[in-house]
C-alpha cells in the first residue's frame, strides 16, 4: 500500500538520528523536544488528513508511474485539475495546521524535477530522468516525506559564487566513479530534520565556468556530513518553557520550524544526482519549481492562513459585543477581498497552466498568475494582519496570561475586567490565537517565503507580453 499512517511516519521518525542543534544544544529526539515535536504533530496530520475519506480527492493522486493511490504530496501534476487540486492541499492543510504542511517545498521541487531532468536528457542524452523516476518511484511506494531545499546562504549578494567563500552555495567539490562529493549550505529549509529525504535543487542561475554549482540531488536524512541548525526564536524560548497550551498560540503544532543544512563534505551517489554540470537549465529548474511555490504558497496555503485569522478577527469582534458595526463589517469585507483575490489568482495560474516542456506529460501553472497570487498576498498579508489587530484591540499585545485565572490573588480581577460580551477565558483564547499571527512571525515569514516581491516582480516583466499589448494600442490608434 503507498499510502502510510501517521503511525508507521511516527515509527520511522523514531529512528532518524539527524545531526541537529537547536537554541546552541544537540536534539536527540525529534518526538521529545517540545519544538521539533511540533514538526513531527503537524506531519502526522498531514498523514491523518490523507487517509480521511472526506480528503480523499485533494489529498491522494493516482502515480504516472505505478498506477498506484498514492499522497499527492509526492504527485507530478498531470493536467490542470492536478493543479488544482495541488493549491487546495495547500489551503486545506493551512487551514487545519496553522503552520506549515511540511511535506509542500519538496512536493513543489518534484515536479520542476521530473520537467527538467527529461528536458536534459531528451537534449543532451544523459540518464537523469530515468534516475529520478527511479527515485521518486522509491519516495511514492514508501510515502516519505521529501523537504525542498534551493535557497543558498548567498553571502554577499552582490558577488557570483566565484568571487567569494566558495561554500556560499552548494557545489561539488569532487566527482568519483560511484558518486560526488559536495559542500555548501542552504538556509530556511522549512522541516528538513523530520523528513525522510532531503531534496537539493540550485539556487542561483548558473553560468559557463560555474558548473560545480550546477547540481541538483538528495540524501536521506541522517546521512554523514550533513549537520541541522535549527531557527530560534522567542517562539522556541515559549514552547522550551511551556508545556500549557494557554499559554500557547498554536498549542499544538507551533510555528513555521525551518533550520540551516550545512553540508560538509557529503558523499552523494550518482544515482541520487539528477544534474551535474549542465548550467543552461539552472534557471529552468528554478522558474519550475517557483511556477509552482508560487501558486501553492502564496495563493493558497497563505489564503488557509488568512481564513484562520479573518475567523479569529471576527470572533473578536464578537466577543467585544461589535461584530454589527459598520466599520468592522467593512474591515470584514476588506479582509475577504485581499484573501480572495489571491486564491483567484492561483485557481487562474492552475487554469491557465500547460505542459511544460511540451512532450514531458508535466503540467506546471501559469507563471504570471502564480507570481500575481503570491505578490498580492505580499502585499495583503500585512494588511489582513493590520486589520485583524486593528479589530481584536490592544488585549493582542498586552494581556496577561490565561494562567491568572487559577492565581488566588488575580483570579477575580482577571476574570471581571478581561470579560466583554463572553466569558474572559473564550476572550483570552482567541486573543492569544490571533496574536501568533499579527504579533509574531508570520508577516516576514509570508513576504520572503517563496521570495519576496521583486522576485515576483521580475519574472511578471520578464513573461509580459508587452509587444502584444502596444500592437494593440497602436492598432486602434491607427483606426481612430
Ligand atoms: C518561513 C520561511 C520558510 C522558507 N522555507 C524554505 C524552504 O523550505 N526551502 C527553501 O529553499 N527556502 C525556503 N525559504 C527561503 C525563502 O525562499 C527566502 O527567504 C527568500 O527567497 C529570500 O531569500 P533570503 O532570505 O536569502 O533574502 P535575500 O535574498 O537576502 O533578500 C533580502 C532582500 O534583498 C533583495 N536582494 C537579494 N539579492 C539581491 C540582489 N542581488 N540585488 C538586489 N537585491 C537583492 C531581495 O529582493 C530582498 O528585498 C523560506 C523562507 C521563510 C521566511
Amino acid at each position: 500500500m503507498a499510502i502510510k499512517t501517521a503511525q508507521e511516519y511516527r515509527q520511522r521518525v523514531a529512528k532518524l538520528r539527524p545531526k541537529l542543534f537547536l537554541g546552541g544544544k544537540r536534539v536527540e529526539k525529534l518526538s521529545d523536544h517540545p519544538v521539533t515535536r511540533g514538526v513531527v504533530d503537524a506531519t502526522a496530520l498531514v498523514y491523518d488528513l490523507t487517509i480521511d475519506p472526506r480528503y480523499a480527492d485533494i489529498m491522494t493522486a493516482k502515480s504516472h508511474l505505478t498506477g498506484e493511490t498514492i499522497s499527492r504530496a509526492l504527485h507530478i501534476h498531470q493536467s490542470n485539475e492536478d493543479l488544482f487540486k495541488r493549491l487546495e492541499m495547500a489551503r486545506l492543510s493551512s487551514q487545519k495546521l496553522g503552520t506549515c504542511n511540511y511535506r509542500c517545498p519538496g512536493n513543489e521541487m518534484l515536479p520542476s524535477l521530473a520537467a527538467t531532468t527529461w528536458e536534459i536528457d531528451r537534449d543532451r542524452g544523459t540518464v537523469y530522468h530515468r534516475r529520478f523516476n527511479d527515485y521518486l518511484r522509491y519516495a511514492q511506494e514508501n510515502d516519505l516525506v521529501v523537504s525542498g531545499s534551493v535557497t543558498d546562504p548567498k553571502g554577499d549578494r552582490s558577488k557570483r559564487p566565484l568571487q567569494q567563500d566558495p561554500d556560499m552555495y552548494v557545489h561539488v567539490v569532487e566527482k568519483l566513479t560511484d558518486g560526488i562529493i559536495v559542500s555548501g549550505a542552504k538556509q530556511h529549509t522549512t522541516g528538513a530534520y523530520a523528513a525522510d529525504e532531503n531534496l537539493i535543487l540550485p539556487g542561483i542561475s548558473s553560468r559557463k565556468q560555474e558548473e560545480d554549482y550546477a547540481v541538483a540531488f538528495a540524501v536521506p536524512n541522517g546521512t554523514p556530513g550533513v549537520t541541522y541548525i535549527a531557527q530560534y526564536n522567542a517562539y522556541s524560548v515559549e514552547r522550551e518553557c511551556e508545556n500549557d497550551p494557554r499559554t500557547l498560540g498554536n498549542p499544538i503544532y507551533g510555528q513555521r520550524e525551518t533550520c540551516l543544512i550545512v553540508f560538509d563534505r557529503v558523499f552523494v551517489p550518482w544515482e541520487r544526482v539528477f544534474m551535474c554540470g549542465e548550467v543552461e537549465y539552472t534557471q529552468k529548474f528554478i522558474t519550475r519549481f517557483a511556477k509552482t511555490h508560487r501558486m501553492n504558497c502564496g495563493g493558497a496555503c497563505k489564503v488557509g492562513f488568512m481564513d484562520l485569522i479573518i475567523g479569529a478577527a471576527v470572533l473578536m469582534a464578537e466577543y467585544n459585543g461589535l461584530a454589527k458595526a459598520p466599520h468592522i463589517v467593512q474591515k470584514t469585507t476588506r479582509m475577504l477581498q485581499l484573501n480572495d483575490t489571491s486564491l483567484a489568482c492561483a485557481i487562474a495560474a492552475a487554469h491557465f497552466g500547460s505542459e511544460d516542456p511540451p512532450g514531458s506529460g508535466v503540467y506546471m501553472p501559469d507563471e504570471t498568475m502564480g507570481n500575481i497570487a503570491k505578490l498580492n498576498t505580499n502585499d495583503g498579508f500585512w494588511e489582513v494582519m493590520a486589520l485583524a489587530g486593528d479589530i481584536a484591540g490592544g488585549i493582542v499585545a498586552t494581556m496577561p496570561s490565561e494562567k491568572e485565572l487559577e492565581n488566588p490573588e488575580t483570579r477575580e480581577y482577571v476574570a471581571k475586567y478581561l470579560k466583554a460580551a463572553v466569558p474572559a477565558k473564550e476572550r483570552m483564547r482567541i486573543a492569544r490565537f490571533l496574536q501568533n499571527w499579527v504579533a509574531g512571525l508570520h508577516g516576514v515569514g509570508t513576504f520572503q517565503g517563496s521570495g519576496p516581491s521583486q522576485s515576483e516582480y521580475v519574472s511578471i516583466y520578464r513573461v509580459a507580453d508587452l509587444e502584444g499589448k502596444k500592437k494593440m494600442a497602436l492598432d486602434l490608434a491607427k483606426t481612430a
